[in-house]
């Protein structure tokens, strides 16, 4: 059985007083719901408090980046001892925005992986293609391949943490959402590609989340797919009200 995840991807947005704000409205919210893990990913600035408030709420608090490093002259970085000496428990992994302005590649996706199951963090990795890509015809390869590099050199014996969140690069931020049919065929892109890099168990356990335009009133018909395992939710995610209904909706 996987459990769904639902985890919010705050962005460049929310100061800690704003964080915990958020924390007060929406953990009365989700009180009785215990069908999903709850991932807040906040700035790296609200990390502390936000793992301090989150405490004895089963909610959890993941970074949104990390470098691979424990240390080093890497100005402006963090590392993954630093996430989790403050009780961060997760972390997104080649989000499109860090591949797309910030230079992440398939190459650093794949060493950051591997440093966060070393680190015991939970690594969301995401992938997705271009709308030139799918256009072209290309959806599979782009699914494969990014899913394929992510996992090289990842020992099976210590990959079922992993999560890997599909998020098609036309449908962050634009309102613009994958059909249920377009999620639910990427999903078995990139379970059959996970069978194929580590073991067909592992395939079966690890949870495949979609993200794009996740609402209250979508995250139904989009996360209850059989592939589905989830959200990761960026702009409706910044309203504890919309994030706790896409919660209760999605699971
Ligand atoms: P969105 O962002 O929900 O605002 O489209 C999703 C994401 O970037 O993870």
């Amino acid at each position: 059985m996987r459990k769904p995840l639902i985890a919010a991807n705050w962005k460049m947005y929310k100061n800690p007083t704003e964080s915990t704000a958020f924390l007060t409205h929406f953990a009365p919210l989700i009180k009785h719901h215990d069908k999903a893990e709850i991932v807040l990913c906040p700035s790296m600035t609200s990390l502390p408090a936000l793992v301090d408030a989150a405490r004895g709420k089963s909610i959890f608090v993941g970074a949104q980046t990390m470098h691979w490093l424990n240390e080093g002259a890497y100005t402006g970085e963090t590392s993954p001892t630093m996430l989790t000496a403050i009780g961060a428990t997760h972390v997104l992994i080649g989000h499109s925005e860090r591949r797309q302005y910030f230079n992440e590649t398939d190459t650093t996706v794949n060493l950051k992986l591997k440093a966060a199951l070393a680190h015991g963090l939970i690594p969301i990795v995401c992938v997705g293609e271009h709308l030139t890509e799918r256009e072209a015809g290309l959806t599979a390869n782009v699914l494969e391949l990014q899913t394929s590099l992510a996992l090289e050199g990842v020992d099976p014996a210590a990959a079922a943490p992993i999560v890997f969140a599909y998020e098609p690069v036309w449908a962050i931020g634009t309102g613009r959402t994958a059909t249920p049919e377009i999620a639910a065929d990427a999903h078995k892109i990139i379970r059959a590609q996970i069978a194929k890099s580590l073991t067909p168990e592992l395939a079966a356990s690890i949870r495949i989340l979609y993200g794009g335009s996740v609402k209250p009133d979508n995250a139904q018909s989009l996360c209850c797919l059989e592939d589905i395992d989830g959200a990761l939710v960026g702009g409706a995610s910044l309203d504890p009200t919309s994030f706790a209904q896409i919660v209760t909706n999605a699971t």
